[in-house]
């Protein structure tokens, strides 16, 4: 009698701390927490009040950028830091490292939500693509701008964040990879690019698109990278101080062959960014099957892509459909691991 009694109270006791333990998870008022990173860009840049060029950019820090959209206590605490404060352009692999070493320890608390990294939109897609590749966790990691900076009219870099943090915040991002968010659309961080100098969906991702769109801060994802992100990679670069030097190489009408030579010279890797599928001239055909280190074809072309049968010569390697800017990301990562021609190919149609 006294067993079943116990018996009893046991599965009354499990019935009453399940439901407790499930509101709990699912609790409206625990929002968790957002971290931002803020690396410069327009997004924080500053000028002359109303006017869209001629600004500094990275003059704002997070908090001044943060203080800017209130809307942002609603979604999640956030908590900022500062990498650095600088224009795009100026982005090395030192400041990639410092941010995926960063996202990587934090991932590992269970406050955090998911992380927004606010950049210049210059090189913003390098950077998304890198931290595809090497971060360590299925939580949101999020890159955001803007066109215009802070102190023009209808600056874009407040919703851009608003989104980008809506974005990071969202059970739909999870193990999407890194996503970059821009002008109210999704985008995965392998394709996402830049197309326009000036206005303000100036990223998108040509003829694959975006994955989906967000809404007065409702996330809607449609589609899901098809290629290997984050988790799935084999690239560790915790401990690394610097990564293999790669240079792109952009052929044109007449171009030297001796660019060829002083750029193998001055590099691991070299990528060729080619006329249509991948080309370029006879006496640029000599230079290349005289390299003895690894070279990856791409195109200048944005869209469309490079195979195997396209290769003019035998000792290179094919970029698939990444942009000469990717490519070389790739490679210098695949560098770390291999030099070997078959692996190199393997990896560049995997990533
Ligand atoms: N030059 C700026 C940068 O990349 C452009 C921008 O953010 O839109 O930092």
């Amino acid at each position: 009698m006294k067993g079943i009694l116990a018996f009893i109270l046991c599965i009354a006791l499990v019935l009453y701390i399940v439901p407790i333990n499930a509101n709990a998870a699912t609790d409206p008022g625990s929002k968790g927490k957002i971290v931002v990173l803020a690396t410069g860009g327009t997004i924080a840049g500053v000028g002359d009040a109303g006017k869209t060029a001629g600004y500094k950019p990275g003059s704002l820090t997070a908090e001044e950028l943060l203080a800017a959209v209130p809307q942002l206590a609603d979604v999640a605490e956030i908590e900022a830091i500062q990498i650095c404060n600088v224009n795009s352009d100026d982005i090395t692999a030192e400041t990639w490292l410092t941010i995926v070493n960063t996202i990587n320890e934090k991932a590992a608390d269970p406050e955090v939500k998911g992380f927004v990294i606010t950049h210049g939109t210059d090189t913003l897609e390098e950077t998304a693509y890198f931290l595809n590749l090497t971060v360590k966790t299925d939580k949101p990691v999020v890159l955001t701008g803007s066109m215009r900076p802070s102190t023009s009219i209808s600056a874009d870099g407040p919703m851009n964040l608003y989104e980008a943090v809506c974005v990071a915040a969202s059970e739909e991002a999870v193990g999407q990879g890194v996503l970059v968010v821009f002008s109210d659309r999704i985008f995965a961080a392998r394709t996402v690019t830049k197309t326009s100098t000036y206005h303000v969906t100036a990223i998108s991702s040509g003829e694959t698109g975006a994955i989906g769109i967000v809404r007065d801060g409702e996330v809607l994802i449609y589609e899901s990278p098809a290629k290997k992100h984050t988790t799935e990679t084999e690239f560790d670069v915790s401990g690394l101080k610097d990564l293999p030097k790669v240079s792109i190489l952009y052929f044109s009408v007449d171009a030297s062959p001796k660019l060829v030579k002083y750029a193998a010279k001055n590099s691991d890797g070299l990528v060729i960014a080619g006329a249509g599928a991948g080309e370029f001239s006879k006496k640029w055909i000599k230079a290349i099957k005289k390299l003895k280190i690894p070279v990856v074809i791409s195109s200048r072309i944005d869209d469309g892509v490079i195979t195997k049968d396209n290769l003019l010569c035998k000792n290179t390697v094919a970029a698939d459909n990444l942009s000469p800017q990717k490519a070389t990301i790739l490679l210098r990562l695949a560098l770390l691991n291999s030099a070997d021609q078959e692996t190199l190919e393997k990896m560049f149609l995997e990533y």
